[in-house]
């Protein structure tokens, strides 16, 4: 069996650049995670493609990452082939304007970081994307993770998504209509490999005002150059979000090893030093008991826990 699969890393390893066993903690902003067994930073759609597909014809299976900034990686790691999106090119175009409504679409590739996407609309005085200020990763993870905060998400922008489908190989376009956005996520299986999203026009100084405000005030209530995952817990569909219910609790600067409930914002768990993942997810399962104690409400994990 152990033979097998040492064989068909090979296999894999022949055709393509491959990192054996790459720490994770290097590629998830959290800086947890074990190794992966193989690493690829395709540069291009069609390295990803073939990757993909060689992969699957040896039986190795594949977990995908954009920016790593809504991952938390086992300390044991992710057995077989880890790919990262974010070496990928990164093009963005305009694609159509509509001047009736007032409205350009533009199509980005997957592994744009989404800041620089952010930019490009402001330039261009496209309005939608103000929401996404200080929010990191790729355009594929915010996608997949229906990144957003209140004044916003990626399912009001997106119009169709580029996907490799992962059992025939073939890239589909799916349409708005056919999306099934939710809160802090889409149920579409397959790699994202592009996007297209439609922006409305407006004056590029309202939209760079509106952008910088969002970005102020996150980085007031938010721990943003620590080690994270973002808001670790999905607020509750009523009542308090979930920072509140930690904070009421009495949870803020609780640690376990280095895994800390910021004192900034009770939702972020930053690693402070050399946390490790069961670190974390020993705080994660105090946090909540305590919530579920106290307000009998079960706070639901929005970081994504991947691996052994
Ligand atoms: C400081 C900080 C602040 C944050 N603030 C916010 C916020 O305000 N709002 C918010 O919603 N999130 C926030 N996040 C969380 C995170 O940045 C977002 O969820 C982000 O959109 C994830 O993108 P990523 O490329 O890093 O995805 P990753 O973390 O790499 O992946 C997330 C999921 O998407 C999948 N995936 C990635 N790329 C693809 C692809 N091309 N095709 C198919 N699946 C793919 C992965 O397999 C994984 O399941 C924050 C995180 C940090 C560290």
């Amino acid at each position: 069996m152990k033979n097998n699969k040492t064989k068909a890393y090979s296999l894999l390893a022949q055709d393509f650049d491959l990192l054996e066993n790459e720490p994770l903690k290097k590629h998830t902003s959290f800086k947890v995670g074990g190794p992966a067994d193989l690493l690829a930073m395709p540069k291009n759609k069609l390295q990803l493609k073939k990757l993909v597909k060689k992969a699957f014809d040896l039986n190795i299976p594949v977990s995908l990452f954009g920016g790593g900034s809504n991952l938390l990686v086992t300390d044991k790691g992710i057995r077989g082939l880890v790919v990262t999106t974010k070496h990928l090119t990164s093009q963005i175009s305009i694609i159509k304007t509509d001047t009736d409504i007032n409205t350009k679409t533009i199509n980005a590739e997957a592994g744009v970081p989404l800041p620089k996407l952010v930019r490009f609309a402001t330039n261009q005085g496209l309005s939608g994307l103000e929401f996404a200020a200080g929010i990191p990763g790729t355009l594929g993870g915010a996608i997949m993770m229906n990144a957003g905060t209140k004044s916003g998400d990626m399912s009001r922008i997106v119009e169709s998504v580029d996907v490799l489908n992962q059992n025939t190989f073939k890239i589909e376009t799916i349409e708005k209509k056919d999306l099934d956005f939710s809160y802090r996520r889409l149920d579409q299986p397959g790699i994202i490999l592009a996007a297209s999203l439609k922006l409305e026009k407006a004056p590029a100084k309202k939209i760079k005002n509106l952008f910088l405000q969002n970005l102020s005030k996150k980085k007031a209530t938010q721990p943003l150059s620590s080690a994270s995952a973002g808001c670790f817990f999905k607020n509750p569909d009523q009542g308090k979000p979930a920072g509140e219910l930690i904070e009421e609790s009495g949870l803020k600067g609780m640690e376990i090893n280095g895994a800390m409930v910021s004192l900034t914002h009770a939702n972020f768990i930053v690693n402070t030093g050399n946390a490790r993942c069961e670190d974390i997810l020993l705080l994660k399962r105090h946090i909540q008991e305590t919530v579920q104690k106290k307000y009998h409400i079960k706070l639901e994990t929005e970081v994504r826990i991947e691996g052994e």
